[in-house]
């Protein structure tokens, strides 16, 4: 395998904004035909309901069924799927569980309210939803971590229930999968998959209820499939290419740094893969570790092509400019690796997770440290955040006027209505003034 140059910035150059917008653009256009065929696929699952649903599964996962219920995963299944995973993968699975689980609860909401002067009561009432759906990818990759990462927070958020789809190609369940629904929980498991999934859930059939929200990863039929939805049902987002930004003040190990970049770079040709120094001779010595350690990885073509294309290597002069470098990109994953993380922390203002300190692998954060790896990316930090028990929880706000509230409010309701030309809800304010007739 031949080296791979990596794209080398610096902060003082001149271009250096235009380089780096350069950099950060991608490719997100959706082939038209990839439109077509989700619109046809939502349409026809919308009006043929279950039969439809069917019919995908078995042109696109080779996977053919009598009924939908027989694609429906029981709880007895799920049990078994534990029973059968290897007892260290089972262990694992369960101690990310309850790391998720514990880091959830604190993210729990509740409702408020307050009494003015009036003894008018106002307040926020906090209410999870009814059913939300969850899409698990299973095309070319089983992913149990986000089973548990999409999960988790919705069972802590006490929603109603969790229906998980995950495609099953030719049959092939993945009991790993299956064991991690069995630990978060999950209610109701099918194994199908694609833009028919999302569609089901979206719209419902004669088995699959229809859900409130669905959450979770795809493929890009997947991905424009939940676009399609949005406001039919809510979706939690749609992710891009995965991406880290490591800022170093040149004293870790350039191994553990280079192996950090590959992390993302594996997950696909386009993810994006950036360290930022004010150390010119360390990031010389990344550049050498990655061609060093790049023939050792199982994904190595895919890591090089996205490190050729994607990656950057960033000099600035000093930490406070990485900071602000991070911040223009506002990374899924920016990993802090200095001596002091919580000082910088301080100038970080846009990131989907900030790992502190050499030793915070952004790895841990994708299965087991606590908090999701569900994370806004493309810039997206601005103004998102990670996935969390707020997502599946709404709120209403609660009103209760007294006697003496709705005379006093109701007076002012009354002027901004009558200024509005809306009679109604003028009148409706005033009958409840004190002394006022119904007149
Ligand atoms: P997938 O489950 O997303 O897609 C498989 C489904 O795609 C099939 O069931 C099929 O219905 C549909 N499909 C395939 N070819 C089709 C065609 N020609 N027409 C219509 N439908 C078709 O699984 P995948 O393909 O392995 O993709 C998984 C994706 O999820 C990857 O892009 C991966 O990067 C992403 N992912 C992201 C995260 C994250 O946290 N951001 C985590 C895990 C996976």
């Amino acid at each position: 395998m031949t080296d791979v140059s990596i794209k080398r910035l610096n902060a003082s150059q001149r271009d250096f904004d235009s380089a780096l917008s350069a950099l950060l653009a991608w490719d997100d256009s959706v082939d038209h035909q990839v439109n077509e065929s989700v619109r046809h696929i939502l349409h026809e699952v919308k009006t043929r309901g279950d039969q439809a649903v069917l019919e995908f599964t078995e042109k696109f996962d080779r996977l053919k069924a009598g009924s939908v219920a027989e694609l429906e995963m029981g709880q007895e299944r799920l049990q078994q799927a534990l029973k059968a995973i290897p007892q260290d993968q089972r262990v694992a699975l369960e101690q990310a569980a309850d790391r998720v689980r514990d880091y959830h609860e604190r993210q729990n909401q509740t409702s408020w309210q307050y009494e003015d002067a009036d003894g008018t009561v106002l307040g926020q009432k906090v209410t999870p939803l009814d059913r939300a759906g969850l899409y698990v990818p299973g095309g070319k990759a089983a992913y149990p971590s986000s089973v548990l990462m999409n999960a988790i927070p919705a069972k802590v958020a006490g929603v109603g229930e969790v229906i998980m789809v995950v495609p099953t190609p030719d049959g092939v369940v993945n009991d790993m999968v299956l064991a991690a629904a069995a630990i978060a929980g999950v209610d109701r498991v099918f194994t199908i998959g694609g833009a028919q999934a999302v569609a089901a859930l979206a719209y419902g059939t004669d088995t699959i209820p229809s859900v409130d929200k669905i959450v979770g990863p795809g493929n890009i039929f997947v991905a424009t499939a939940k676009r399609e939805v949005f406001g039919v049902v809510g979706i939690d987002m749609i992710a891009g290419p995965s991406e880290i930004l490591v800022i170093c003040d040149g004293k870790t190990d350039p191994d553990w740094i280079a192996m950090d970049l590959f992390s993302q770079a594996e997950h696909d040709e386009q993810a994006q893969s950036i360290l930022v120094s004010p150390d010119a001779e360390f990031l010389d010595a990344v550049q050498a570790s990655i061609n060093k350690l790049l023939p050792t990885m199982e994904r190595s073509e895919i890591i090089a092509e996205s490190m050729g294309s994607r990656a950057a290597l960033i000099q600035v002069a000093d930490l406070s400019e990485a900071a602000k470098v991070s911040n223009r990109i506002a990374p899924e994953h920016l990993e802090l690796s200095v001596e002091d993380p919580v000082a910088l922390v301080e100038e970080i203002r846009h990131a989907g997770a900030i790992f502190m300190g050499r030793y915070t692998a952004e790895a841990l954060g994708d299965y087991c440290a606590g908090p999701n790896h569900v994370l806004p990316t493309s810039g997206t930090a601005r103004f998102s955040s990670p996935l969390g028990v707020y997502d599946f929880q709404k709120r209403s706000s609660l009103i209760g006027f007294s006697a003496q509230g709705a005379d006093r409010m109701g007076r002012v309701a009354s002027v901004l209505a009558r200024g509005e030309g809306l009679t109604a809800h003028a009148r409706s304010a005033e009958y409840r003034i004190a002394g006022e007739s119904n007149e």
